[in-house]
């Protein structure tokens, strides 16, 4: 790109800061929550009619008979798209636009958009509605700038990202809305900083152990088994055996914070015998049973039949070390790991313009959570997605949750540059 693009481009980006306030506080005045889902198709309506206005086809894809899909709440994603002038790749902006719950902590109206201070505040400020307007006035500054575009752009706003993606980006990958010849190129404006690539992130396995007793008098706990007991047993092989041996497993990937650099595995719940009551007392009682569930993840460098493994071996030499000991365990949820790489176009690309635009050198990274680029990578097949975007991650799902406005007009010029610079490469 020219000197005198760049400098336009910028220019058209600046003059829309006001703009990009608005639309942001626009973005957070629909209460998203998931669950349930809220007002997903009055907020996907609101993307789609802005980029209509803008030339784009606009379509809403309802992710029919996904978990929590029904009338009431409907999974209803949008993505718009702009062809350019002639053939070419498409480089593609994904946004979720769910929100987690508030909490109660906040000192503000969560849902106002509240501007102090060069901030915007609001659920949903930074994960992901500042990186869902930023990348909305990247490309209409691109499209304003008068260059000439091959390919195509699109963005578009998903559903369930919090919750899995089910009904956001992996309905659409399993039907080819994130695979060439369709896209090539994705970015997703997920808040890592405006100076950094994440490239990709650590899976995940959850899984419910139960152990089994049997039931007896409390006066008599020898009449009975303990479940309880059996699950410390449980968790002290854990201390003893497993912890040690995840925190010696060392990974590849440039995950922040780097305490996620090694396997982990965390403890989720644990409940045993009877629920504790507010009012009144217990029955006297030998827990006969108790569930625990974890959940562990994983560096690129394991494979999910391994890592599963690893921990029925221990359970199972437990049944052959403790008598009476007796488990159970099932699968909750699991998510491969995902990287793509550093050098390929959408990273390369966007590095750069971090440059171009910060004066900085680009840190790649990984994220120690998933985000939707496994359904990119896993389900589209495509590899070559990145998450970049304004806002700070350790604010998501915080109270008064915020994205500093100078961040987003930085990462608006860093992905208007990316863009560009990706649409001018061969398909
Ligand atoms: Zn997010």
């Amino acid at each position: 790109m020219t000197q005198d693009l760049a400098e336009t481009i910028f220019k058209l980006i600046d003059a829309r800061r006001d703009e990009l306030v608005e639309l942001t506080r626009d973005l957070i005045r629909f209460p998203t929550i998931n669950p349930p889902g809220d007002v997903y198709q009055a907020c996907a309506e609101f993307i789609g009619n802005r980029l209509h206005a803008r030339g784009f086809h606009v379509d809403y894809v309802r992710a029919v008979g996904t978990p929590g899909d029904s009338d009431a709440y409907p999974r209803i994603n949008v993505v718009a798209r702009r062809e350019g002038t002639h053939a070419g790749p498409c480089v593609h902006f994904n946004s979720h636009i769910d929100v987690v719950q508030t909490g109660a902590a906040w000192t503000m109206d969560p849902f106002a958009g509240v501007v102090r201070d060069g901030k915007v505040y609001g659920r949903g400020a930074c994960d992901m509605k500042g990186g869902l307007a930023a990348s909305i006035i990247a490309v209409e500054a691109l499209l304003d700038a008068g260059a000439e575009l091959p390919g195509a752009l699109e963005i578009s706003g998903t559903v369930d990202e919090e919750s899995g993606g089910y009904g956001g980006v992996h309905y659409l990958a399993a039907r080819g809305w994130f695979s060439a010849p369709r896209v090539h190129h994705v970015i997703i404006p997920e808040p890592l900083n405006v100076d950094r690539v994440c490239i990709g992130h650590r899976g995940v396995w959850w899984a419910e152990i139960e152990t089994r007793g049997r039931i007896a008098h409390g006066s008599m706990p020898f009449l009975g088994d303990c479940a309880v007991r059996h699950m410390h047993a449980v968790i002290d092989r854990f201390e003893r055996e497993l912890y040690p041996k995840l925190a010696a497993r060392h990974t590849d990937m440039p995950v922040v914070p780097s305490g996620a650099r090694s396997s982990t595995l965390n403890i989720n719940s644990i409940h045993g015998g009877h629920a504790e009551q507010k009012e009144g007392f217990p029955a006297a009682c030998v827990p006969d049973s108790c569930r625990m569930v974890i959940d562990r993840r994983l560096l690129i460098e394991e494979g999910m039949d391994d890592a599963k493994a690893e921990v029925v071996a221990l359970l199972d030499q437990l049944a052959r070390d403790r008598p009476g000991f007796q488990y159970g365990i099932r699968d909750l949820f699991e998510v491969m790991p995902t990287m793509a790489d550093r050098n390929g176009p959408v990273a390369r690309s966007t590095a750069a313009a971090i440059r171009r635009v910060t004066g900085r050198d680009p840190e790649f990274i990984c994220s120690p959570g998933t985000y939707d680029q496994k359904h990119i990578d896993r389900v589209g097949k495509l590899k070559d997605c990145i998450a970049y975007g304004p806002g700070i991650l350790d604010l998501a799902h915080q109270p008064d949750e915020y994205v500093v406005i100078e961040d987003m007009v930085t990462s608006a010029k860093v992905m208007a540059l990316a863009a560009w610079s990706l649409l001018h490469r061969s398909a």
